[in-house]
């Protein structure tokens, strides 16, 4: 299944009247662009996130493969492009939360692929009609959809991280424990299994390393929220500003509040910790990192209320 982001600002009422999206083969000079030529990857089962005016109104699902199709009448009136074109018919669902795509922009620029992705480096939509979405974006969208919107639509959800798959891997972590997990606890770790990994690789796209020692390896490598997850709300919770990078020892140490940093960098160390188990753990007063802007925001969050100074 793939995935696609159309900006459908001149025509989406026109569109979603009539079920479809259509894009012109080329325009009047002769000229032809990836993002109306891509309409031809558009499959039957594939999901097309929609924008207008900057929010997601709609998702589609393509009802089948893209066919060559003259403009429809219904675009006319808009007399914008040459006759030629490709249609998907499609079905539109709409949501009853809308989703502003600039108040998630981080974690999307971050999830988004290098070719054909939606947005620029600023966060502004690119110019032209349909765009190619990630399976990383795709999972992370349909995540804020069920967020904002309070259903689920898990039958979008690309196979790779189907939640089946996820409770066959519970059940085989936790089978020697003979522990049977109710649908209450299910739910929960399917969040924080979905969430986490969604939210490591898009912090792996912005940071390689541990944060304070350097490690490297990313199977060793926490995606540690700087706001816990269980205090962050929805949209906290998968904003990438709210990570960092750590090695497992830095994590745990940061995560129960023995460190933390100030608004410059420079490492606060707990009074707790005695000069052998700083030396042990690989801490010193001169560590200093690197903290954006909205990093600091979390920042001073986990200063006041975690840090045990
Ligand atoms: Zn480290």
């Amino acid at each position: 299944m793939n995935y696609f982001l159309v900006f459908q600002n001149k025509s989406y009422n026109e569109e979603r009247k009539g079920g479809f999206l259509w894009a012109p083969q080329r325009n009047h000079l002769g000229q032809t662009f990836h993002h109306w030529t891509d309409m031809r990857n558009i499959k039957k089962g594939d999901i097309i996130f929609s924008s207008y005016g900057g929010q997601m109104l709609s998702v589609l699902v393509a009802k089948e493969d893209c066919i060559e199709h003259e403009k429809p009448v219904d675009l006319d009136g808009l007399d914008l492009w040459e006759k030629d074109g490709f249609m998907v018919n499609a079905e539109y669902i709409d949501l009853s939360v809308p989703i502003v795509y600039k108040d998630y922009m981080n974690s999307i620029l971050a999830l988004q692929g290098e070719k054909y992705a939606p947005f620029n480096k600023v966060g502004r939509g690119n110019t032209g009609y349909v765009f190619r979405v990630s399976t990383e974006l795709a999972n992370f969208l349909f995540e804020i959809i069920e967020q904002r919107n309070g259903y689920s639509i898990d039958i979008f959800k690309s196979d790779e991280t189907s939640d089946k798959q996820i409770i066959e891997k519970i059940e085989e972590d936790v089978g020697n424990y003979s522990v049977v997990l109710d649908k209450t606890d299910q739910d929960t770790i399917i969040k924080a299994r979905i969430g986490q990994s969604l939210f490591k690789k898009a912090l792996l796209n912005l940071e390689s390393k541990c944060k304070i020692c350097g490690v490297n390896d990313t199977r060793f490598l926490i995606a540690s929220h700087i706001k816990p997850w269980s205090t962050s709300n929805n949209e906290e919770r998968l904003d990438v500003n709210n990570g960092l990078l750590l090695c497992p020892n830095h994590d745990s140490l940061f995560d129960r509040g023995f460190i933390s940093f100030e608004d410059d960098g420079y490492i606060l160390v707990s009074s707790i910790l005695d000069e052998k188990i700083r030396i042990f753990m690989n801490i010193n007063e001169n560590i200093r990192i690197d903290l954006s802007k909205d990093q600091r925001e979390f920042m001073k969050w986990h200063r006041e209320e975690k840090f045990k100074n």
